[in-house]
C-alpha cells in the first residue's frame, strides 16, 4: 500500500500540558484523587493521544457517557477503571458491562432494576441534586432497589460550578445529606470548575474533564491550567488580491487595495465554524487577519504582516480557550468537542 500523503492540518496535542493539568487538579482535589472525563473522544483531542498521558499521569478513574465508547478507553486502562455515565438502559447493556468489567452509573429506579436483574456488582450511583440532568432524585435513595445495589463512587454533579451561584453550596448540602443513607465506598461531586471551589467540593474523588484538556472554566484556573490544543494548517494557495477583488462566501470581504492573501485548508467539518470570522490565524507572534467568511472547507487569510509565508508553511489558529469562547460566542467544550476527524 502507498501510505497517505502528510496532512495540511493538524492538531498538535502538548501532552506535558495534558498530564501537568492533571497533576494540577489532582493537586487542588486535596485529599481527594482526580479522575477524567474522557467521553467524546477525550473531548475532541482523541482517546488515543489522551487517555495513556493520563494514565502515566495517574489517573485511576476514567468516565465515559456512551457503552460505544468504552472499547478505544480500554485499550489503555483496565475495566475496572472505566465508568459509563449514561448508566444500564437496556439488558443488554448490563449484560455487556457485567462481560467486561465496566461500571455503569446508575441513574434511575428502572437502571437500578435492570441492573440487578442482570446480575448486579459493584456499580456507581448518581444523585440529581439540581441538575436534573441524570440522576435518581434524594427522595427516591431509601428504596430498597437503591438499598440494594453494591456502590463503590456515590456521586452527584454540579449545574453551575462555573458561576459563583448559591446553588453550589446547596447542591453540596444536598449531597452531604445523602451520604449517610447509602452505603458505597466512594464520594465524588466536583467537575473542573467545582474543583476551584475548594477542599469542600472534593471530596474523595473529583471528575475533570473541560480543565484537563485546556479549559479554564473559573479565574482560579487561570494559571495552573495551560493550553493543550493547537489546532494548525499549512497554505494551499497564496495569492495576490487587486483591490475590489472579493473574498469568499458571500463575496464579504472586498481587498481596499493590492495584498497578498493565503488559504488554509480548515472548516465546518474540522470544527472551525463561522463564529470564527473576524478572529485571526497567527505566525509566531504575528497575527494574520480572516479574510471574510469561513467558506466550507477553506478560509482566507491576511498575508500582508508575513510576507515571506509562503505555499506549504503553517500557521495557528489562536485557541487559548478563555479567548476563543470571547471572540467565537461559543462554549470553551463546544471549541473542543467540535474539533474534527481530518487533523493529521
Ligand atoms: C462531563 C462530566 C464531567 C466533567 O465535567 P467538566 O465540566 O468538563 O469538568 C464530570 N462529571 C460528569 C457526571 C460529567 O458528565
Amino acid at each position: 500500500m502507498t501510505d497517505c500523503p502528510p496532512p495540511t492540518l493538524r492538531l498538535s496535542i502538548d501532552s506535558d500540558a495534558l498530564t501537568q493539568n492533571w497533576q494540577a487538579l489532582n493537586a487542588m482535589s486535596g485529599t481527594g484523587r482526580a479522575g477524567a472525563a474522557v467521553k467524546a473522544n477525550c473531548y475532541g483531542l482523541g482517546v488515543d493521544r489522551c487517555v495513556p498521558k493520563l494514565r502515566d499521569a495517574g489517573c485511576q478513574d476514567f468516565f465515559v457517557a456512551h457503552w460505544s465508547e468504552v472499547p478505544a478507553v480500554l485499550r489503555y486502562v483496565p475495566a475496572t477503571q472505566i465508568s459509563v455515565l449514561h448508566g444500564v438502559l437496556s439488558a443488554e447493556e448490563a449484560a455487556y458491562a457485567r462481560a467486561t468489567g465496566v461500571s455503569p452509573v446508575i441513574d434511575n429506579l428502572r437502571q437500578a432494576r435492570i441492573w440487578q436483574d442482570g446480575g448486579g456488582g459493584s456499580c456507581h450511583l448518581m444523585i440529581d441534586t439540581g441538575i436534573n440532568r441524570l440522576g435518581i432524585s434524594p427522595a427516591d435513595i431509601a428504596d430498597p432497589v437503591i438499598q440494594a445495589l453494591d456502590v463503590d463512587i456515590l456521586m452527584s454533579h454540579l449545574a453551575c460550578a462555573d458561576e459563583d451561584s448559591p446553588m453550589n453550596a446547596q447542591q453540596m448540602e444536598d449531597f452531604r445529606a445523602c451520604i449517610p443513607v447509602i452505603r458505597h465506598q466512594r464520594t465524588s461531586l466536583a467537575n473542573s470548575a467545582g474543583i476551584a471551589l475548594g477542599a469542600d467540593y472534593a471530596f474523595d474523588l473529583t471528575r475533570p474533564g473541560l480543565s484537563l484538556y485546556g479549559g479554564v472554566p473559573r479565574a482560579e484556573l487561570d494559571g495552573p491550567i495551560r493550553q493543550v490544543a493547537r489546532p494548525e494548517a499549512s497554505l494551499i494557495q497564496v495569492k495576490e488580491l487587486q483591490a475590489g477583488d472579493k473574498v469568499g462566501y458571500n463575496a464579504t470581504f472586498t481587498a481596499p487595495a493590492r495584498m497578498r492573501a493565503g488559504v488554509v485548508s480548515l472548516g465546518y467539518a474540522d470544527g472551525i465554524l463561522r463564529s470564527w470570522a473576524g478572529a485571526h490565524f497567527r505566525s509566531g507572534g504575528t497575527p494574520l487577519p480572516i479574510l471574510g467568511k469561513v467558506s466550507m472547507d477553506m478560509i482566507v487569510i491576511d498575508l500582508t504582516a508575513a510576507p515571506k509565508l509562503g505555499e506549504g508553511d503553517w500557521v495557528e489558529l489562536p485557541y487559548w480557550l478563555p479567548d476563543a469562547a470571547q471572540q467565537t460566542s461559543l462554549s470553551q467544550y463546544e471549541l473542543l468537542t467540535v474539533l474534527g476527524q481530518r487533523f493529521g
